[in-house]
């Protein structure tokens, strides 16, 4: 397991890395000069489960607002800064928990050396982020294409280069839209890396797309032990994200508790709305994180009680009503509408 060697890194209150547990990250999409909107969605981001949250800082003006954001949010915020090393400096003066650069667009040595004195002064850890669409033209030239190996040279130059200016509070990621390239830059990158590293599929699409694109390339990079923090990028509100993220690794047993729900498919014998209703507890059941539990929706009264009977709490669907099992006992006949709301009065009373 190479996560359970990497460094340990403090952003904010909140550790990674040496095998803790992974934490879920997202991005704000808001204007971050925008305190009122960006807390918002942070606040929204909070509730959904994000456990770091980055903004950008294109502006002084923006890293003054994450200063006023910061102190109305409750999980570490990263700066994210591209091209003026003056934004890194100023982001941090105002606080942020942590940094992501990529020194290769913030020009000469001595800017970078000047971020990294002003992260030395604060204690906040940089995060060294290569992407495939910004990999330097030698790189590109001397492995033919846009490559792997081309992607873990660029990291590990750019990390040496902040080593060699004295510093080693450092978080790395490689991030490429071409999911197998990913994989293979983190098998690479793994064994030569002691840093934590920040796992993610970059510019992965839609809702759709995103989500699968970001199941497989995390599933296989995690699975080998391999990632610290994780981002599931996708278009659309960042709050769709962290439930995805969630998904990830409870699916790959890399976090405990919340609700899994099972359904059905569905098929002839469905007599009640059984999609809509699926859809509608997934949701509701996002309120009860501290379970750890299953939650069943079948369809009907043939296959649905056995099924249901398999999780700690289920319905199966009759004809305009279900059968509300618990614990492998049928407890009572609901009706269709009162199904989603018995289910959700009892996990609130769950014991
Ligand atoms: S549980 Fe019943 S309704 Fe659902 S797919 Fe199976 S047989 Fe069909």
């Amino acid at each position: 397991m190479y996560r359970e060697h990497t460094k340990v890194i403090k952003i904010g209150d909140r550790v990674i890395g040496g095998g803790n547990p992974i934490l879920i990250q997202s991005m704000t999409n808001t204007k971050t000069e925008d305190v009122e909107a960006t807390v918002a969605q942070i606040h929204a981001l909070e509730k959904a489960g994000c456990e770091i949250v980055r903004s950008t800082v294109p502006t002084l003006e923006a890293a003054k607002a994450l200063g006023e954001i910061r102190k109305r949010i409750h999980i570490p915020i990263v700066a994210d800064i591209h091209f003026d090393y003056r934004m890194a400096i100023a982001a941090m003066e105002n606080g942020a928990d942590k940094i992501r650069i990529n020194p290769g667009n913030i020009g000469s040595a001595e800017k970078v050396q000047a971020v990294v004195d002003k992260a030395k002064e604060f204690g906040v850890p940089i995060r060294v982020g290569v992407n495939s669409g910004s990999l330097e033209k030698n790189l590109i030239e001397k492995y033919g294409k846009v490559t792997a190996e081309g992607l873990v040279e660029s990291a590990l130059d750019k990390v040496k280069m902040i080593e060699d200016m004295g510093y080693d509070n450092l978080v790395v990621s490689i991030k490429s839209s071409d999911v197998l390239m990913c994989v293979r830059a983190h098998e690479l990158l793994a064994p030569q890396c002691p840093y934590p590293l920040h796992v993610g599929i970059t510019e992965a699409g839609t809702v759709y797309s995103g989500n699968i694109k970001s199941a497989i390339g995390l599933g296989i990079i995690l699975h080998q032990g391999i990632g610290d923090t994780i981002r599931v990028s996708l278009t659309g509100d960042p709050v769709n994200e962290i439930a995805s993220a969630k998904q990830i690794l409870r699916t790959l047993g890399l976090r405990q508790g919340g609700i899994e729900v099972v359904s059905c498919p569905t098929c002839g014998r469905t007599n009640i709305d059984l999609i809509s209703l699926a859809g509608e507890v997934e949701k509701m059941v996002t309120e009860f994180d501290h379970l750890n539990i299953k939650v069943a929706v079948m369809g009907c009264v043939v296959n649905g009680p056995g099924e249901a009977r398999e999780a700690d709490i289920g319905i199966a669907g009759g004809v305009g009503e279900g059968l509300l099992i618990k614990k492998g006992e049928i407890i009572r006949k609901v009706p269709e509408e009162e199904l989603l709301s018995t289910l959700r009065e009892e996990l609130a009373n769950w014991k």
